[in-house]
């Protein structure tokens, strides 16, 4: 999860309805074709999801700072159980929460050193995304995203190792998967902080949507 740049105005139909289709154009232009929380692309099942849900602040309904894009897996069990997690638009979330995924446990871990409560809902939103349950663990459709994430984050290793043992015609491949469009950046950005020379080599790639001093 990293933070989203929402255009400012938003879309004029959203007088008519949040489910608009030009609102969910401009929601998918502005985050790139991915599910806000999930970071993976958005095909045909996509949802406007209320940050704060639509059972318990039917006043943001139709506010456009509220609305994001999400995939219907994240959309259903986000559902109207985590109204106070950090808003996309306001954090730099991938530097607040480090993602992490635990090959042998088969386990995604998100950490942070920030102990504020909207950290630790977001962190546990996450948690549930990736690993199930905590008491049961994954049920099919978790098994199967986790699975997906799981193939997508090994592709990315395998061109970061084959960079990091000494192949430079790999380089090309990494800056496309740190493009902005790309998938599960709050997980490669980890990956790419935690080693010297791919810091050195492609630190500069991630910066997208980070909120700076002037905003
Ligand atoms: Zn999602």
């Amino acid at each position: 999860m990293i933070r989203v740049k929402k255009s400012i105005s938003g879309s004029s139909a959203l007088q008519t309805s949040y489910n608009h289709q030009d609102v969910c154009k401009q929601l998918l232009k502005d985050q790139h074709d991915k599910c806000y929380i999930c970071e993976q692309r958005i095909v045909t099942n996509y949802h406007v999801d209320h940050l704060q849900s639509q059972h318990h602040h039917p006043d943001l309904k139709q506010e456009w700072v509220n609305l994001f894009m999400a995939c219907s897996y994240c959309n259903e069990r986000k559902s109207d159980k985590y109204d106070n997690i950090l808003h996309p638009s306001n954090h730099n979330i991938e530097e607040i929460i480090i993602h992490q995924n635990d090959f042998q446990a088969k386990k995604v871990l998100f950490s942070s050193a920030d102990d504020r409560l909207e950290v630790s809902k977001t962190i546990e939103l996450l948690l549930q995304l990736f690993n199930g349950r905590e008491d049961i663990g994954r049920n099919f459709k978790e098994k199967r995203f986790y699975e997906e994430f799981l193939r997508k984050i090994n592709l990315f290793l395998k061109k970061v190792n084959e960079y990091i043992s000494g192949n430079p015609a790999y380089g090309e491949a990494i800056d496309e998967e740190l493009r902005e469009e790309s998938e599960l950046l709050g997980f490669k950005y980890h990956i790419i902080k935690n080693n010297r020379i791919l810091t050195k080599d492609f630190g500069h790639l991630i910066v997208w949507n980070k909120m700076n001093s002037n905003e």
